[in-house]
């Protein structure tokens, strides 16, 4: 009979200001079975806002695993989970958004890093600029999803201490702080942004949510060799077979799952099924 998972049941701590337990703690007792803790007093914010007052020090995944740490310390719980986000244009299609989420788990007592993460195009991240609230907004405010989703607000050329508004949520609330932030700003112009922080955006929480679920089931698969949870696709190796002539391309032809903790790695074919490329992408057929 199979050992008890070890984390059927175990504490692991969640380093978040923005309710990101709503999205976390259902998927993560499900499987493995972590109870999550948000322990007081974690400031997060401080390796870096969306909204830029604070830079942030790291690349997102090193982020998430700062903050894990962050979690752990404050918390005196061996394990904990950090989550991580960034935005931006895709980089073929300038005008599609797109969001790369991260989550991050630290186990100290056994040893392990995981970082797992997700790109999509379900985002509502936008900016532009207004000068009062009228119905030229209206089709931005509807791709922003507001009132279901938050506003940042400010000034569109920005002096020292300008102010920024978050979390905005009614239209009366939106109608005043762009009127404030024009007359600030040289330019007579408020920038309006979407609230990226995942408690003021339902759309980014559900992404976070199935984010969490991927590193669930990972971390309840555990390494045939020694046990560890966290036994998954760490890699991909390409050379999937043109389907006419049979050449290598870049595509990928397998998938490598390793441990998280010692050096066992397991290839093994896509796990799509798909055994040959498009001739399209075949540096033979299609030089
Ligand atoms: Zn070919
Ligand atoms: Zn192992």
């Amino acid at each position: 009979m199979n050992a008890p998972h070890p984390y059927a049941g175990a504490p692991a701590a969640l380093a978040t200001q923005h309710r990101k337990e709503e999205a976390l703690a259902p998927a993560l007792a499900d499987a493995p079975g972590l109870r999550l803790t948000v322990p007081p007093g974690i400031d997060t914010d401080r390796l870096g806002t969306f909204t830029g007052e604070i830079e942030r020090p790291a690349p997102p995944s090193q982020t998430a695993l700062l903050k894990a740490r962050l979690g752990i310390r404050a918390s005196g719980i061996p394990r904990a989970l950090a989550s991580e986000g960034t935005f931006g244009p895709h980089p073929h299609a300038a005008f599609i958004p797109m969001g790369l989420e991260i989550l991050a788990f630290v186990d100290d007592d056994l040893g392990i890093q995981i970082t797992q993460q997700r790109v999509s195009d379900h985002t509502n991240f936008a900016h532009t600029t207004a000068a009062r609230l009228d119905d030229d907004l209206d089709t931005f405010l509807k791709a922003a999803r507001f009132p279901d989703h938050s506003l940042v607000v400010r000034p569109s050329t920005p002096d020292g201490d300008a102010p920024i508004h978050k979390g905005v949520r009614t239209r009366e609330d939106l109608a005043a702080t762009i009127a404030s932030c024009a007359h600030r700003s040289a330019d007579g112009l408020a920038r309006l942004e979407t609230d990226m922080r995942a408690g003021h955006n339902p759309t980014r929480m559900r992404e976070i949510a199935v984010l969490a679920r991927d590193l669930g089931h990972r971390l309840a698969r555990r390494c045939p060799v020694c046990q560890a949870p966290g036994f998954g696709t760490v890699a991909t190796e390409p050379g999937l077979p043109c389907a006419t002539c049979r050449t290598p391309t870049d595509h990928t032809a397998a998938e490598i799952d390793g441990c998280a903790r010692c050096p066992h790695r397991h290839t093994r074919p896509r796990s799509d099924g798909r055994t040959h490329a498009d001739p399209r992408y075949c540096p033979c057929c299609n030089p």
